[in-house]
């Protein structure tokens, strides 16, 4: 939405500006950051300082699953906060206790035993140090069209363009091919044999295979449903570990309680965060089998934070998982997800621009063309991090005209509503999607 027009002439109000000065804008050209004052949120909605109310179709980053207005969740850490704002980690909270052993109870099968950080990224980087450790091997086999996190252990395993700045990163890192039907050359199952072959001619030195069961900030790549199956037999085939990183498909987003249940896979390690707390606080984790966990009973885990399980935040992840259990979150969200797919691919059939909707659930992409036959995206992949202006940008804009907040990234919308979303709800914002589509329907090479 157009900002209303400062005495600065910069669009900005006071506080936006200030902000601006003073706080760096994240993955940014920083002259290129814009901040929006929200001043409310409440269910799936939030209003911004100059009065606009939008819907939240993205769940800001991917992680407000409960919308917002759990009130649940922050009396719980109001509670936790006046009890005992902090204790070190050798002392304990009711509330970690509970939520560890919720989440020993919500993962699959026998994950069991859970390490605490603040971040997706923090959840990845221990997951790497555990897998390494455990293993007492180096290598990290991860996928080209991956988003792991920031830190240099995640990012160093991250493969989308945001590594790029950052390499050569850790040493032992390798990059494999993704399941990408409608982008890639290889065949979704190919590119798993294709793994298999890396793994062969790497020798015995693999830790571990770490992948996102279904690819989020990357486009929404689901594979064929016998990929991930065969995936951790690979990895199993040649002493590996498979780690599955959940941190965006977590927690009901897919109809699921995770990605990887969608595929009936149990990952030797798996990480959390986002949905974990619907965003009420940051707060990461790293679950593993007891297997794992067993060889630090005798080998020292050598990790840790200050805030590793934060009382607050742990607070705030077992409120969440009790809503998302008692409101039947994750049954809603397939539910509710089924009409979301119908509404996307309405929209596929009416515009010649959307060369492909993916997705599970509530996470859904629609990725955007500007020759279907060819397949060519709308503006540069390799090269662009943040990529300013470009038609996908423009479609954003579009539907945040007509009210609807809608992320995107490379060349895709990604959907990801809050997951108490209703049908009519989902209505409104398809319908300002399909004005946005208009720009790039505009757009396509005739
Ligand atoms: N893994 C995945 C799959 C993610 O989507 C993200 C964040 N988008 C991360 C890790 C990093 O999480 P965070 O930004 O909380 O550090």
């Amino acid at each position: 939405m157009a900002k209303q027009e400062s005495a600065a002439g910069d669009g900005l109000n006071d506080i936006e500006r200030v902000d601006k000065e003073h706080v760096f804008g994240t993955w940014s050209y920083q002259k290129e950051v814009s901040p929006t004052q929200v001043v409310d949120a409440d269910g799936v909605r939030f209003t911004t300082a100059d009065g606009e109310e939008y819907i939240d179709f993205s769940s800001q980053l991917m992680c407000s699953n409960l919308g917002h207005s759990a009130d649940r969740i922050a009396d719980a850490v109001d509670e936790q906060m006046r009890e005992a704002a902090y204790v070190s980690p050798g002392y304990t909270t009711e509330n970690r206790a509970k939520l560890g052993e919720k989440l020993a109870e919500v993962t699959p099968g026998e994950l069991s035993k859970t390490f605490l950080s603040t971040s997706g990224t923090e959840a990845v980087e221990a997951a790497i140090k555990i897998a390494r450790f455990y293993t007492g091997k180096q290598k990290i086999i991860s996928r080209y069209r991956s988003y792991h996190g920031a830190t240099y252990g995640s990012i160093s395993v991250t493969g989308d363009p945001r590594r790029l700045e950052s390499e050569p990163g850790i040493p032992g890192t390798i990059k494999a091919p993704d399941p990408y039907a409608y982008g890639s050359t290889l065949d979704p199952m190919e590119s798993v044999e294709y793994i298999d072959e890396m793994l062969e001619l790497e020798g015995d030195t693999v830790a571990a295979i770490l992948v996102e069961p279904i690819v989020g900030s990357n486009g929404i790549l689901v594979p064929p449903e016998e990929y991930l199956p065969r995936l951790k037999e690979v990895a199993h085939d040649h002493g590996a570990l498979l780690i599955c990183d959940e941190v965006m498909a977590g927690f009901g987003r897919t109809g699921e309680w995770f990605g990887c249940d969608v595929f009936d896979v149990e990952p030797d390690i798996m990480t959390m965060a986002k949905g974990l707390t619907g965003a009420y606080q940051p707060l990461g984790a790293t679950i593993v089998t007891p297997e794992i966990a067993d060889h630090f009973e005798e080998n020292m885990l050598c990790h840790g934070h200050t805030y590793a399980g934060h009382p607050a935040a742990v607070a705030a992840g077992r409120a969440a998982i009790d809503i998302y259990q008692e409101e039947n979150l994750i049954e809603r969200a397939s539910e509710v997800g089924d009409y979301l797919g119908e509404r996307i691919d309405e929209l596929a059939d009416r515009h010649p621009s959307v060369g492909d909707t993916r997705g599970v659930g509530l996470f859904r992409g629609i990725e955007l063309t500007k020759h279907p036959e060819k397949r060519v995206p709308f503006g540069e992949r390799a090269d662009k991090i943040s990529p300013g202006s470009t038609v996908v940008d423009e479609v954003s804009a579009t539907a945040a005209d007509q009210g609807t907040y809608v992320a995107n990234m490379i060349n895709t919308l990604i959907i990801a509503p809050p997951l108490p979303i209703t049908e009519d709800e989902i209505d409104e914002a398809v319908d300002a999607i399909d004005a946005g589509l208009e720009v790039s329907d505009d757009a396509m090479e005739h």
